[in-house]
């Protein structure tokens, strides 16, 4: 093929080109580098492009709206829309908060795409999301996205994107160390003071400028999405008791005890990422549902790590509470010790709530109102359980 003969079909055949580039590739997640060198492709453009090919060419799992892609796919070639418009496309309707309405807006965006140029396309695209998001709930968990191949300064980007006031609880603190390592440094650059306050953060050992309480506040401060590690191999991990685990199951259960880093799967429900009323689950993999659901101590106000603590019975064992994911929640070992397992009045007691799932404190009043912990890892709280309420 000629060099114009190429870019008029970039210019004008987006979606056969991507069909090609599909079709050449035999096995997905093999050969793309090999592809990429004897077409002379930046290997990953190539990847990004072989990605949008997967999601207007492959088969879909779940309710994905296929009626509304295949059309979208049709009219894109009627229109003879270039490379890059198909892939803008793919990329704004992917923006979509509402993945159920996606493949809607990917037919929306390629019908519009007659009446502008690209620049006016993409306004009229981002326009559209920005309004559709702010009319979503906005997604309550952190994201954090950290690039695999490191920059051409060899440094690698660590992005963690969330609701403004989670991140300002992350950030304010930080501002605070940040300061004080500037007055120390005056040679270092902002952002380098700000870096190295999180470093300490996030590395923190047994003597620091934290105080205990500071510490352990922050220890769940990433949140993983297991999108973001489902491309790595082994794409299953098998455990000694022979089941299988994916690889967001197989990092949770290396990192979660170290508070750091919590998978969470926001597609799926937590359920489907720790098979938690399977009888046969082992004491640590309960352990670490557990920790998953409530990532700190459940008692009200306790900034504890769960992982430092220990599987505290709703209903106590003495009372004929079973050992039972619904039965039991993380607490710290002060907090187990004080609860009032017996109901005498004294501390309260912590207790399920059917509906949500979430543990609270019944205060040793009747007349006084549940106390639940409000720390913004327990946002989460309780999924798990009425996940898997909802599977029965
Ligand atoms: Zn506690």
């Amino acid at each position: 093929m000629t060099t114009l003969g190429l870019l008029s079909a970039l210019a004008t055949r987006g979606i056969d080109v991507l069909a090609d580039l599909r079709a050449a590739l035999p096995e997905k997640s093999t050969g793309h580098r090999e592809l990429a060198a004897s077409i002379g492709f930046d290997p990953f453009r190539l990847k990004r492009l072989l990605r949008c090919a997967e999601r207007l060419f492959g088969t879909v799992e779940g309710d994905v709206d296929v009626e509304s892609r295949d059309k979208a796919v049709a009219i894109a070639r009627e229109l003879k829309l270039s490379l890059d418009t198909v892939m803008q496309i793919d990329k704004r309707s992917g923006q979509l908060n509402n993945v159920e309405i996606r493949e809607y807006y990917r037919l929306d965006f390629t019908r519009a795409a007659a009446a502008y140029d690209f620049e006016g396309l993409d306004t009229y695209m981002r326009t559209k999301v920005k309004e559709l998001n702010r009319t979503d709930e906005p997604p309550q968990h952190l994201r954090a996205h950290v690039s695999r191949n490191p920059d051409i300064r060899g440094m690698k980007h660590l992005q963690v994107t969330g609701p403004a006031n989670m991140i300002d609880d992350l950030v304010a603190p930080l501002t605070v160390r940040a300061a004080e390592i500037a007055k120390a440094h005056e040679d270092y650059t902002r952002d380098r003071c700000v870096g190295q306050a999180l470093a300490e953060r996030l590395a923190h050992g047994a003597e620091g400028p934290l105080d205990d309480v500071d510490k352990l506040r922050y220890q769940p401060a990433l949140i993983v999405t297991a999108q973001d590690i489902v491309e790595y191999s082994p794409r299953f991990a098998a455990t000694s008791n022979g089941s299988v685990l994916t690889p967001g199951q197989f990092v949770e259960a290396l990192l979660a005890d170290t508070g750091w880093v919590l998978v969470y799967d926001e597609h799926n429900t937590p359920t489907d990422l720790l098979p938690i009323h399977n009888p046969r689950l082992a004491t640590e993999e309960q352990r670490i549902a557990m920790i998953l659901d409530n990532p700190i101590c459940a008692w009200p106000g306790c900034p504890r790590p769960a992982h430092a603590g220990q599987a505290h019975h709703l209903v106590a064992r003495k009372n004929g509470g079973a050992t039972t994911m619904e039965n039991m929640v993380m607490t710290c070992k002060e907090h187990n010790a004080a609860n009032d397992d017996d109901r005498q009045g004294l501390n309260g007691h912590l207790e399920r709530d059917d509906g949500s799932g979430a543990v609270y404190r019944h205060p040793p009043s009747p007349h006084a109102p549940p106390e639940f912990n409000l720390a913004f890892p327990t946002a989460l709280a309780g999924r798990a359980y009425s996940g898997y309420r909802q599977r029965e």
